[in-house]
């Protein structure tokens, strides 16, 4: 099933922590205790594309990638 989910990657060692990715899409992108991004889950749950795709378009350190599913 969740070949059918956008996936999310995230390179930790970009992230800087300004916690932007985590305001807009909380669900997806999670802070941990030094304020970098970690996963919980790395796909996107139906309906939360949109938010997961603005929260990788603005992280300054363009440390997140939200891939489409294939076709
Ligand atoms: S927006 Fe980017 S730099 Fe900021 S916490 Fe999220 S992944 Fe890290």
């Amino acid at each position: 099933m969740s070949e059918k989910l956008h996936k999310v990657t995230i390179d930790r060692s970009r992230c800087c922590g300004y916690g932007l990715c985590a305001a807009i899409c909380p669900d997806v992108y999670k802070l941990d205790a030094d304020g970098i991004v970690y996963l919980e889950i790395d796909f996107v749950p139906a309906g939360m594309e949109e938010a997961a795709i603005e929260g990788a378009a603005v992280c300054p350190a363009e440390a997140i990638h939200v891939t489409p599913p294939m076709p």
